[in-house]
């Protein structure tokens, strides 16, 4: 975006935020209008039910009183373009105070969000509700750029439609990004796939496609989605189970701050610098193996059996993270036995004791606890590992 289209942009929201304040105003003056008349209905009934036809009366305020609510109901309905009504409160409220004055920053971001999908005309309005649900996860996200997440969700569109011939079955959906399009290929009653291509459609950068590994795009988009969509550390079961798991592994090591930063922005330098510094290596080494890293998770759909290559890129991955991470190690160990389990076609449930909370801040709260990632996995033994296998989910 250049500077006129930021300039005009923000003369856009300006006038948005007058409209904004003038309907609240109107809908405020109909609720007061509307107040006032059920009070002076109720009075009418309650003076007359003390004057013998108590019976009759009570009845008719009660129905007044619930056909009232109703309708008050639907005035505030009204203010419902958005997910949280006590948000639009606040901003209203501001609105009102400083009428053409800036409204305060951190408002002013969600206004961003808001607006940008108020004005998206290919959405129905149902659509656009579901959309509110990514405000939270651009709020939380200090490295996003926001303009052209304010672009994209503008701009986004939604199809649903039979998947084209030579696109894999295991494709649920697909987000297009220069045609800020969303494809739904199939049924999506928990709306899944639609919220993780919605996740996608906010980080979409030509930096962002081009330099990230593919794990880490896809790990990164399915956490996030299940951390703010469904309240959940991971939503299974899911596509992606060795991409998230590869993610938590990274949070772990350097941080989850790097790696929000480094998906946010398309630039893996950071991720490298960390691991380079963490291994006493150098960046072209922290590369190498997270390349290896994304190699292993991408051949898993093409190699049916174990291989011996394979498994010693496994296990080099594996030093490598050793080394980054000594207290992790079992976690590792783990993390390469469920990769070799999972070349036979086995899944296996692991999910719980990687059960942290990375980015979600509310959702931190809400839990209350840090999670465990290293538990079961710790010196697993033989009769241990056993246990753990015969704990595997076919799919
Ligand atoms: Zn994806």
């Amino acid at each position: 975006m250049n500077i006129e289209e930021i300039n005009s942009l923000i003369e856009e929201i300006e006038k948005d935020k007058v409209k904004a304040a003038l309907e609240r105003k109107k809908r405020e003056k109909i609720r007061r209008r509307k107040e006032k008349e059920r009070n002076q209905k109720i009075a009418w009934y309650q003076i007359s039910s003390f004057l013998g036809f108590s019976f009759f009366s009570i009845v008719c305020s009660i129905f007044l009183l619930i056909k009232n609510y109703e309708e008050n109901k639907n005035v505030f309905s009204n203010r419902e373009v958005v997910i949280d009504a006590d948000k639009v409160d606040d901003i209203c409220d501001d609105l009102e105070e400083e009428l053409g004055i800036s409204i305060p920053e951190e408002e002013n971001e969600d206004y961003l969000v808001l607006s940008a999908i108020q004005k998206n005309s290919h959405l129905s309005k149902e659509e656009k509700e579901d959309c509110y649900g990514i405000i939270p996860i651009i709020e939380d996200n200090p490295y996003l750029n926001k303009e052209n997440a304010y672009q994209s969700l503008k701009e986004l569109c939604i199809k649903h439609m039979n998947r084209p011939k030579g696109t894999e079955n295991e494709v649920l959906g697909e987000y297009l990004f220069f045609d800020y399009q969303i494809n739904i290929y199939d049924e999506d009653i928990k709306k899944t796939t639609f919220f993780h291509e919605l996740t996608h459609c906010i980080y979409g950068s030509m930096d962002h496609l081009i330099n990230l590994p593919r794990f880490l795009k896809e790990g990164m988009t399915e956490l996030l989605t299940c951390e703010y969509f469904f309240e959940d550390t991971y939503y299974k079961p899911s596509t992606y189970f060795g991409e998230v798991l590869a993610t938590k592994m990274l949070c772990e090591v350097v941080g989850e701050n790097t790696v929000l930063e480094s998906f946010s922005t398309g630039n893996m330098n950071p991720i490298y610098q960390r691991l380079a510094t963490l291994s006493n290596s150098t960046t072209k080494e922290a590369k190498e193996n997270i390349d290896k890293l994304d190699d292993l998770l991408d051949k898993r759909f093409n190699t049916p059996q174990k291989n011996h290559d394979i498994w010693y890129d496994f296990i080099d991955v594996s030093v490598y993270f050793d080394k980054c991470i000594k207290k992790n190690f079992e976690f590792y160990n783990y993390y390469v036995y469920y990769l070799d389990d999972y070349f036979l076609h086995d899944y296996i449930d692991i999910w719980e004791i990687s059960n942290k909370v990375y980015f979600n801040q509310e959702l931190k709260q809400k839990i209350g606890t840090p999670g465990i990632v290293v538990g079961m996995a710790t010196s697993m033994d033989k009769n241990q590992k056993q246990f753990v296998k015969n704990k595997k989910v076919s799919t």
